[in-house]
């Protein structure tokens, strides 16, 4: 995770196109529900950013989901333009509780 702390290094980090772009409006604010928004590094929309407004920068969604899960919780969501695809988000159904082998091992006798 970096911070991106110049429009220079922002709109360089876009020309690049690789990773993610987070735009931390409302920072630990709840209202970073509706403002807090997780970019693809190449969405059009980050040409319109500065840096004013604090921005992260994340190689991988693997540090993007760690990082936001832990600082952020839920009060943060993802671009509707150019929806950053967060497979590992999506992609890991809760596990089943496996039958109990102990049950299994008291019906027996
Ligand atoms: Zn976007």
């Amino acid at each position: 995770m970096q911070d991106i702390n110049y429009d220079s290094k922002l709109l360089e980090i876009h020309k690049l196109g690789r990773g993610f772009i987070f735009n931390d409006f409302s920072g630990r604010a709840p209202s970073g529900r509706e403002y807090n928004i997780l970019h693809n590094a190449s969405c059009s929309w980050i040409l319109k950013c500065n840096t004013n407004v604090h921005k992260l920068f994340f190689e991988d969604e693997i540090e993007a989901i760690e990082w936001l899960s832990t600082n952020r919780v839920s009060n943060w969501k993802l671009c509707g333009t150019c929806k950053p695809s967060l497979s590992l988000i999506y992609s890991n159904p809760p596990i089943k509780p496996s039958p109990s082998l102990e049950t299994k091992g008291l019906l027996k006798s």
